[in-house]
This record gives C-alpha cells, structure tokens and sequence, in this order.
C-alpha cells in the first residue's frame, strides 16, 4: 500500500497539472457526477483496498446507505441479460458527491481529460456529448474538436490527449516501476461483491 500512494501522489501530480493545462475546456465540478452514474469501472483489489481505508472512516448511517447501494447493484446485476455491458450508478456516490473522494479509484482521478492508447484514436471523454468538458469546441456530427471554434473563443492552449489510459496506469510495467501488485482486476462491483467488508 505505501509503494501504491507514492504512486497515486506522483500521479495526481501529473493529473493536477494535466486539468489546469486544460482548464478553458473543463467543466467538472463539486456535483457533477455524470461519470460516476453510469459507468462499469474498471478497478483493481489495490484500489479496493484504498476504498475500504475510506469506507472504514464514515459514519454508520453512510456505510450502510452504500452497503444497500452494493446489495441493488449486484442484484440488478444478476438479473441483466442480453449482449448489452451491464453499467451502474457507482454505490459510493451519494447524492452526487464520492462518499469515498480521497481514496477513489485511478479512473476516478483521469476521467474527463482527452486519453491517449497506443494503436488508437484519442478517446474525447463522453461528458464532452453531454455539454461539459471540451464541448465547447467539439463539433458532434463530426465527432472531432474544432480549431475553428477554439479560435473563436480566444483559447490558445489547444486540446491534448494525456498517456492516462487506465490500461496503462493499471500496467505491471507501472506497479513493478513503483513496487507493488495490483492484484486481480475487474469491474469494481465484481471486486466489492468477493469482498467480505461489503458482504
Ligand atoms: S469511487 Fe467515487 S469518484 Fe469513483 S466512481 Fe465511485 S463515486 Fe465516483
């Protein structure tokens, strides 16, 4: 664990500095919490393990509201069929705000910049089609950002994708560069559900 926050530190850094350089596109703020209400979260049982840090300093009244939030989203779970990926309300996020927000989850932290991955097209965040980050100067029908509007908005610094694919970050080649093991991956409720705290 201490290996993996000298990690985190290092990377909210990078992330920190990466939001302020593209600040005159961000949109996020306290509230705000299109990418924690529909989504499947990739996690690892590192970042689980920080999460329960969190979860073990709130109040019972907190826990428990989460502890059922798990409860429906594992059985929502169980009941969903068809071809469609199974998304979900994260069950930490409490009336739009993290329950957990010091102790959140590496694609917690990166959401809502442009990311990079080798071998792909650069992936605009998809708040940026709801009207929030980088929609002021993406075109949708084109589904590309627009120089033409940044220009017209007087923004110089132009939109840039960021090395923060949670691929990446979750790579061994990141965890044996800082010394320590990721441990099983999947979609944090999958992790939470073979978790005995959240049982
Ligand atoms: S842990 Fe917090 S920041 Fe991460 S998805 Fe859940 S509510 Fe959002």
């Amino acid at each position: 664990m201490k290996n993996y926050l000298k990690f985190l530190n290092y990377l909210m850094g990078n992330i920190d500095k990466y939001f302020a350089e593209q600040s005159p596109y961000i949109k996020c703020k306290m509230g705000c919490a299109k990418c924690c209400s529909n989504g499947d979260y990739p996690f690892s049982e590192m970042e689980v393990k920080l999460l329960k840090i969190g979860f073990s300093q709130l109040d019972n009244d907190t826990k428990n509201i989460i502890l059922k939030n798990i409860r429906e989203t594992i059985d929502a779970k169980k009941q969903h069929t068809g071809e469609t990926r199974f998304t979900y309300a994260c069950p930490f996020l409490i009336n739009n705000v993290c329950s957990v927000y010091e102790f959140r989850g590496l694609i917690c932290r990166t959401f809502g910049l442009i990311y990079s991955k080798e071998g792909e097209k650069m992936k605009i965040p998809f708040c940026a089609y709801e009207g929030l980050n980088y929609s002021n100067v993406l075109d949708k029908e084109k589904d590309m950002l627009m120089e033409e509007k940044m220009k017209a908005l007087g923004i110089e610094v132009e939109p840039k994708a960021y090395n923060i694919h949670y691929d990446f970050l979750s790579s061994e080649r990141v965890s044996k560069a800082f010394g320590f093991d990721y441990g099983k991956r999947g979609p944090l409720i999958d992790l939470l559900a073979s978790d005995k705290t959240f049982m």
